[in-house]
């Protein structure tokens, strides 16, 4: 009998198994579609600097605009295109379209965009982002690069390679989600970044934990001491601005500030910063960035 049942359950496991297989395989024909048809969208977050208290630079963050589903999330729809191959023609669409917005916007904003470690496996990377940089008419220090520590577990010389090469072509480059791999230490030390993102995880509870105020105190004492820039991502609150200005960390993104943003409302963002600064007591309007 329990044997039966023992049966029963694996059977009823491999009809689970079987429609997630045939889900993933339907995303993966959808996915071709998407990338024919464009259905792919950006949104924007500011990165916003407490020293100079204004907006820097928005991040690129792709969503996938599904005929069916709605609005479809990176964080679902990225692992699926690296599998398949498809996150090179749709990095190529990131790459050219955040491009070409910046090139609309004023100089001293840049935009940083998220490059998944599969295309650089592709010698050819540096070339495609010199000819976004080229078609949007974008200086080349106005991009930044934002590359994840995963990047290194596969050929740490093939990757400082490439990464040196890109910075040959004067973009920026970011380590992303700082903090959350392996041997964070040794890739700094392999690596000049420009900057460093320090983790969510870090800042979620920032303000009632000593060891993550700790760790982000050394954190941020590292970077300087490398040259590097910080960032705290994933900034909600008042206390976690707070407790992260104490540490030294100098820039931030997150709802506190503001959430992406679709490219609408980024002009009226940049529109809006000009006019606060020139009046310093006037308060941010509500459905734009929030002033911290
Ligand atoms: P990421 O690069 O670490 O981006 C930050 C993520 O944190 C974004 O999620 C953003 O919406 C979210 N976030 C920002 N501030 C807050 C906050 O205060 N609270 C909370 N709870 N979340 C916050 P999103 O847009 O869903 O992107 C998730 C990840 O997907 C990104 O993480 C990045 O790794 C990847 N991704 C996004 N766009 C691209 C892309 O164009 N190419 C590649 N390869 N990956 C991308
Ligand atoms: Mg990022
Ligand atoms: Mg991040
Ligand atoms: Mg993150």
């Amino acid at each position: 009998r329990a044997k039966k049942e023992g049966r029963n359950c694996s059977c009823f496991f491999e009809q689970a198994m079987d429609l997630e297989a045939r889900k993933r395989h339907q995303m993966e024909i959808d996915m071709r579609e998407a990338v024919r048809e464009g259905q792919f969208l950006l949104n924007y977050q500011p990165l916003f600097s407490l020293e100079k208290n204004r907006v820097m630079g928005f991040e690129a963050l792709v969503r996938w605009q599904h005929p069916l589903r709605g609005l479809v999330s990176p964080a679902e729809f990225i692992p699926l295109a690296e599998d398949t191959g498809m996150i090179v023609p749709i990095s190529e669409w990131v790459l050219n379209e955040a491009c070409q917005r910046a090139g609309q916007w004023p100089d001293d904003i840049r935009i940083a965009v998220n490059l998944s470690p599969v295309l650089f496996k592709n010698a050819g990377l540096p070339l495609l982002v010199m000819q976004a940089l080229d078609k949007a008419g974008l200086k080349p220090n106005r991009l930044e690069l934002e590359v994840t520590e995963s990047l290194f577990i596969d050929n740490i010389e093939r990757t400082t390679a490439m990464l040196n090469a890109l910075r040959d072509c004067g973009v920026r480059i970011a380590l992303d989600d700082f903090g959350t791999g392996y041997s964070s230490l040794n890739y700094l030390r392999s690596f000049p970044f420009d900057k460093i993102k320090i983790d969510k995880s870090f800042v979620d509870d920032l303000a009632t934990d000593i060891s993550s105020q700790a760790i982000i105190g050394a954190i941020t004492a590292l970077a300087s001491a490398l040259g590097m820039e910080t960032i705290a991502e994933g900034v909600e609150d008042k206390d976690q601005l707070e407790a992260l200005r104490a540490q030294g960390c100098s820039n931030i993104q997150g709802y506190l500030f503001s959430r992406p943003v679709g490219i609408e409302l980024v002009d009226a963002m940049i529109a809006d910063m000009r006019y606060t600064q020139a009046e310093p007591g006037e308060a941010a309007e509500h459905g734009r960035a929030r002033r911290v």
